[in-house]
């Protein structure tokens, strides 16, 4: 007999499967050649459990989904008062690739690309490799598998990344970003090109739920206070520019990427995964919003709500 929660992941999927508007992320060939049919969920319990629906196997590059994890890979090494002295709290209210920087020339939030590099700068290493080295193997142990990296989209990332360059650009100007320009954008572009699925982003997702254990591995990642202050952020500032209104109608912690994956979790409960490259206009994917609204709305699933439940 099917367990009732993979009958609710896939009741989503058919109900949500529909919803085709959007488009592929064009801005890197890579991820325009996607195939845009891709759609797969899964969730994660902090005991360990894990369901799926659709397309759990297929593999999608990580992208923004990757800057919570190094946010609190870098709270982990400095504590969250040294990062933030790069790095501020606020949603910003702009693109994820704006130049949003606050008055002390910090970047908005370590969400947005530019608070994102400079966060990237701040993972001890002595070059690029060796810093991208610490971040690939802890994004491993959030998902609880040894993670690549997706070659042909990292090629794609580095020829056409000048913005992202002229971000790091701003923060070295501001004083934001520690090291040097290149060693930070190249360690961001190969962290934004590691390959996952739905359940490795879902066991991600509930290692951050449990408090920093991962659930299928039982290593601990990260401690409960980093694990908090990550959530607290993807609360905040994960959802892109939607993020207010994905608080009011999903609310769940989480951050969304350009290659149509988005992580979400429920502290002391589970983690979720979902991935569907169709994007809207802000950068979020369509289906994967559309899904997590109706499991939320479905299943009581919003933290603010009085008595919060899988079972509504
Ligand atoms: N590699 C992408 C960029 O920096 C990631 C953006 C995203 O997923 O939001 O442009």
């Amino acid at each position: 007999m099917t367990h009732p929660v993979t009958l609710a992941l896939e009741t989503v999927l058919r109900r949500t499967a529909g919803e085709t508007s959007g488009a592929t992320a064009d801005y890197i060939p890579e991820l325009a050649a996607a195939d845009p049919e891709g759609f797969g969920l899964a969730a994660v319990g902090v005991g360990g459990r894990v369901f799926s629906a659709g397309d759990t196997e297929r593999a999608f590059t990580i992208q923004s989904i990757s800057k919570p994890f190094v946010y609190a890979l870098a709270l982990s090494e400095l504590g969250l008062d040294r990062v933030h002295e790069h790095v501020g709290f606020e949603p910003s209210g702009e693109a994820f690739n704006a130049l949003s920087f606050d008055p002390a020339g910090r970047p908005s939030n370590p969400m947005i690309n530019a608070g994102a590099i400079v966060t990237t700068a701040l993972v001890p290493g002595v070059d690029a490799g060796e810093r991208f080295e610490r971040i690939r193997s802890a994004l491993g142990a959030f998902a609880g598998r040894d993670l690549g990296v997706d070659e042909a989209v990292l090629a794609s990332e580095r020829a056409t990344g000048h913005r992202n360059r002229g971000l790091a650009e701003l923060t070295k100007a501001s004083g934001a970003l520690v090291g040097e320009v290149d060693a930070a954008t190249d360690a961001y572009f190969r962290q934004c090109s590691v390959r996952v699925t739905v359940i490795d982003v879902a066991v991600m997702a509930a290692t951050l739920a449990g408090g920093g254990v991962n659930p299928v591995t039982q290593v601990r990642v990260v401690d409960p206070l980093v694990a908090r202050h990550t959530l607290a952020l993807m609360a905040s500032c994960g959802m892109y520019d939607h993020s207010g209104e994905w608080g009011s109608r999903v609310g769940l912690p989480a951050k969304s990427g350009v290659s149509g994956g988005i992580v979400a979790a429920s502290p002391g409960r589970f983690g979720l995964g979902v991935f569907s490259p169709r994007l809207d206009a802000i950068g979020n994917s369509v289906r994967g919003v559309a899904a997590l609204q109706l499991l939320s709305e479905e299943h009581g699933l919003h933290l603010l709500d009085p008595s919060p439940g899988f079972s509504g």
